[in-house]
């Protein structure tokens, strides 16, 4: 809730005309409690999982010829059950587990200093918070998922999301509760670290749960823009990390390469690439 009764008053507290962006922030959120903002993330979390993979996920039902040459295991085809039982399940674990720790995790998004008021931080500003986030969650994120990996972990936790071994975009958050729990946590450090803005804090939400759902879509598409990012590891990576699963030990990163070079984790999936090159190679000389 903002501490302004009108526009102007923000204004003359600022010290100057509100952009167009805060005026909308400020008809939105002026009379919000700021608990009520925070709720908005279970809201987008929801829409967002629930439509964003969908057209992918038709078109791996469907699997028009098309596509095949793009899609990461060709071979595999899931049945529409498949797809229903990953849904429910995850929606299911969200609402009992993820969605409750959220909304009771406020008191400590208030503690950090999460802000919900006036000004709006700048395109820059956000822009380094969330290259921060993304840093300190890949880095945290790669030794959770390892330790995730040890035959405790995987046995009594993490298996439940390597059911799937040639996954699709709904098994970004298919998990064990437990696995939600504790793969989510890492997400939460940056913000402490580094408080930003309700806002900001929605989009960086927004962009792990995109990051996850892009890593699992089971296709590599060229003009994918997210390749754009240096070192960024993407659906390759991961589904490589699904189809060898427990026993390969590799790509244990969530955004980027980079950690899983350094301690030498992705050496099974370089000689998988390096094999696929050369049989590709070999096709191409024979034809
Ligand atoms: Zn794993
Ligand atoms: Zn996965």
């Amino acid at each position: 809730m903002l501490p302004y009764a009108t526009a102007g008053e923000a204004e003359a507290a600022l010290g100057r005309a509100l952009t167009w962006a805060e005026a909308a922030w400020f008809r939105y959120s002026a009379t919000t409690s700021d608990y009520y903002l925070y709720c908005h993330h279970v809201v987008i979390f929801l829409v967002v999982y629930t439509l964003a993979p969908l057209p992918l996920a038709v078109l791996q039902l469907r699997a028009p010829a098309i596509l095949l040459p793009y899609k990461l295991q060709p071979r595999v085809r899931l049945k529409p059950a498949a797809f229903l039982r990953c849904y429910v399940r995850t929606v299911r674990v969200f609402l009992l587990a993820m969605g409750p720790v959220q909304l009771l995790s406020y008191p400590a998004v208030k503690m950090v200093g999460i802000r919900t008021g006036l000004p709006l931080p700048s395109a820059g500003e956000t822009a380094a918070q969330l290259a921060v986030y993304l840093l300190v969650e890949d880095y945290l994120g790669y030794w959770v998922h390892r330790l995730l990996h040890t035959k405790w972990g995987y046995e009594k936790i993490h298996h439940v999301h390597h059911e799937y071994t040639a996954p699709f975009g709904y098994v970004g958050l298919y998990a064990h509760w437990s696995d939600v729990l504790i793969i989510g946590f890492p997400a939460f450090v940056g913000p402490a670290l580094v408080p930003c803005h309700m806002t900001t804090l929605w989009l960086w939400f927004l962009i792990r749960q995109l990051a996850l759902l892009d890593a699992h879509k089971g296709f590599d598409f060229p003009l994918n823009p997210a390749k754009l990012i240096p070192f960024y590891g993407g659906a390759p990576h991961h589904d490589y990390h699904h189809r060898v699963g427990r026993k390969s030990q590799s790509n244990f990163a969530s955004f980027f390469t980079f950690c899983d070079y350094i301690y030498g984790t992705d050496k099974g999936y370089m000689f998988h690439k390096a094999s696929l090159a050369k049989l590709k190679e070999v096709a191409q000389n024979s034809t």
